[in-house]
């Protein structure tokens, strides 16, 4: 077998592949963590049933060391947006994003955590989920097969394969900050909250017996 930690850049004579390795810091630090991505157990919609499949032992997803879904954000390296992104699911989701910690990575599968599929301009769903958070990869498709979800894996893998431990923002001076969680608002409207709403942003708001009426 290929020993994914050898720099090919610098060849190791046959005789001494099986007890040497020359590698970089940058190759094994990031060979580490491409091959324990832990997803987290986190469905909306449809396409989580088919994320539900990929986890089935005919995908074997424990070859690519993924298959410990947590049920826990703070145990998760990859949030998979898998389904339809409504509006009242996008305070949760975001808070969710920050309470996992870093390094970490987000994946939107499906067309409507991509950019609303066939509810886009709907009057409760989203247009992608990448307008809260940042998505690392994108898996097109209503729904993307299991097959599908692997290929956006293998590229989450090479993603992390280029980068660099220098570069990377959470060992950077700039410490990741915690994403915003969005406030129901002219975006997200919630119809209970409006004289609130109304308030906060300076205006004459109706009163809750005016909205009811
Ligand atoms: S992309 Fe298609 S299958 Fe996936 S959640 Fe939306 S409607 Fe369902």
């Amino acid at each position: 077998m290929e020993n994914e930690l050898n720099d090919p850049n610098v060849p190791v004579p046959d005789e001494l592949q099986s007890a040497v390795t020359i590698t970089s810091l940058d190759r094994i630090y990031n060979w580490g963590r491409r091959s324990s991505i832990w997803p987290m157990v986190f469905g909306l919609a449809c396409c989580a049933i088919e994320m539900i499949c990929t986890a089935a032992s005919r995908f074997d997803i424990a070859r690519f060391g993924m298959e410990v879904f947590r049920a826990t954000p703070r145990q998760a390296d990859l949030m998979i947006v898998s389904g339809t992104v409504t509006k009242k699911m996008v305070p949760q989701i975001v808070r969710l994003f920050n309470q996992m910690p870093e390094p970490k990575y987000v994946m939107a599968m499906g067309a409507c955590a991509s950019g609303g599929g066939p509810f886009k301009e709907g009057y409760n769903v989203v247009s992608g989920i990448d307008k809260f958070v940042p998505v690392d990869v994108y898996v097109p498709g209503c729904p993307p097969t299991p097959q599908a979800l692997l290929h956006g894996l293998i590229k989450l893998q090479q993603k992390i394969d280029n980068q660099s431990i220098k570069a990377v923002r959470w060992y950077g001076q700039n410490a990741s900050e915690a994403v915003p969680i969005p406030v129901l608002g002219p975006d997200l409207l919630d119809p209970r909250q409006h004289a609130l709403l109304a308030q906060q942003a300076g205006q004459p708001g109706d009163s809750a017996e005016t909205l009811e009426a």
